[in-house]
């Protein structure tokens, strides 16, 4: 039987090569890296012991009852929930804003309906059905909560006016009139008690995928029935019409022993700080932390992505952009070809987005081969 080739070890090609061959298809996976698990690849650090996310900061969260019990069929998930600190001109508030947040920011001790009217009282009530990101937070939160949470964080992390980025990007956040510091709304949140490799890597698990690592799928010479390929859209078409725009990151590491700050995530919203965020692993896995005398924290500063530079947030602006339709336009003629994941859809996907999707990428492919 002709294989599938599969190009990305991610979430999202480890997913698809699972459901072929559970549907008895085999596949050929290869990524260019030589680990599985994609952006998601987490190890662990010699020197300190810590488990380390090499790429950023992983936390699982899904309302998909699907996605969280595909997940935990391949690994154990620890309770964790995500609660982020923000340092703001020195002093230091919960994120996402909650009330707490609201009472510090302003001095005050107001229940939540106090709360909530006073917001309201704030925010400009002129702007009906927000576009961007700051029209969504000028609405939503007002000028100065936007001011001193918002606007900094994202021109670091976009690299550009919050005015050009679709309001998408912050409703990702919550707004709290209570206590709750929740950083994700979502019903099932945890973090993988062995880090996100094994998960991925026992997906893979199957005598039907044959798994290359450092493997580029430009090399491949092989003939297959189809393609899955998540990596980015641009560079299987050669970027001959020109490169999308991505974020990509670098992490300084710091090394210390004990605590260094405190709590998983620290973000740096301030416009004269040049990184927009410090995560210190070991609290990640709390359950752990406590054995680790020493610790290691990254701070995490966004820039342009280069030519030579991984690709790691894909730049959507508002109304769309012309370079992707036509990308878009492209793919849609290749019809023994399915783009897929956050670089082969240039979307900003969560991982359990990422396998939903992924699942029905795999379906989608299984029904039309029936027929
Ligand atoms: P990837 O993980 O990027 O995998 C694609 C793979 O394809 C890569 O390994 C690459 O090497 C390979 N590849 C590409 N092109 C080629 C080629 N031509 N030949 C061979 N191999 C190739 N999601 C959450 O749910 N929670 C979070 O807290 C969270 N935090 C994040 C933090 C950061 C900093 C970032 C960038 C993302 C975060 N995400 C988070 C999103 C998560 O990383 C993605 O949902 C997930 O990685 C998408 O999986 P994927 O398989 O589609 O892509
Ligand atoms: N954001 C912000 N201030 C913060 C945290 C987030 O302005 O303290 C904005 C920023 O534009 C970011 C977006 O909200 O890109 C989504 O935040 P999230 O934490 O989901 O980003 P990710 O973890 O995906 O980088």
């Amino acid at each position: 039987m002709a294989r599938v080739c599969i190009v990305g070890a991610g979430f999202t090609g480890a997913v698809i090569g699972r459901e072929l061959a559970e549907a008895g298809i085999p596949s050929l996976i290869v990524d260019e890296r030589p680990h599985v698990a994609g952006n998601c690849h987490t190890e662990r650090d010699a020197e300190s012991g810590v488990m380390v996310h090499r790429y950023g900061p992983h936390i699982f969260h899904t309302d998909s009852e699907r996605v969280w019990d595909y997940v935990r069929r391949f690994g154990t998930f620890e309770p964790y929930v995500n609660r982020v600190k923000t340092t703001v001109r020195g002093k230091v508030y919960s994120m996402p804003v909650n009330l707490h947040t609201i009472n510090q920011f302003f001095d005050k001790a107001m229940s939540p309906d106090e709360a909530r009217a006073f917001v309201a009282s704030k925010s400009r009530t002129d702007i009906e059905d927000p576009q961007t990101f700051e029209e969504q937070a000028m609405k939503f939160v007002g000028e100065e909560l936007y001011e001193a949470f918002f606007a900094g964080y994202t021109r670091k992390q976009w690299g550009m006016e919050p005015s050009m980025l679709p309001a998408s990007i912050l409703k990702r956040l919550p707004l709290r009139f209570n206590y709750d510091d929740n950083y994700f709304n979502h019903r099932f949140q945890g973090m993988p008690r062995d880090g996100y490799t094994p998960i991925v890597a026992a997906i893979l698990d199957h005598p039907l995928i044959e798994l290359r690592t450092g493997c580029r799928h430009e090399d491949l010479t092989e003939d297959f029935e189809h393609l899955f390929y998540s990596g980015p859209i641009d560079r299987y078409f050669h970027y001959d019409l020109g490169r999308l725009s991505y974020r990509t990151l670098d992490f300084e590491m710091i090394r210390a022993t004990g605590d260094y700050q405190g709590t998983a995530v620290m973000n740096y919203p301030d416009s004269d700080v040049p990184f927009t965020r410090i995560a210190e692993h070991k609290h990640f896995a709390p359950w752990e932390a406590g054995r680790l005398e020493k610790t290691v924290a990254f701070r995490e500063y966004s820039r342009a992505c280069g030519p030579d530079d991984i690709p790691y947030y894909p730049i959507n602006l508002v109304g769309g952009m012309d370079l992707l339709k036509a990308y878009q336009e492209r793919a849609a003629q290749e019809k023994q070809v399915t783009f897929a994941g956050r670089l082969g859809t240039y979307q900003y996907l969560d991982m359990d987005v990422t396998i939903d999707r992924a699942l029905d990428a795999a379906a989608a492919y299984l029904q039309q081969r029936v027929a």
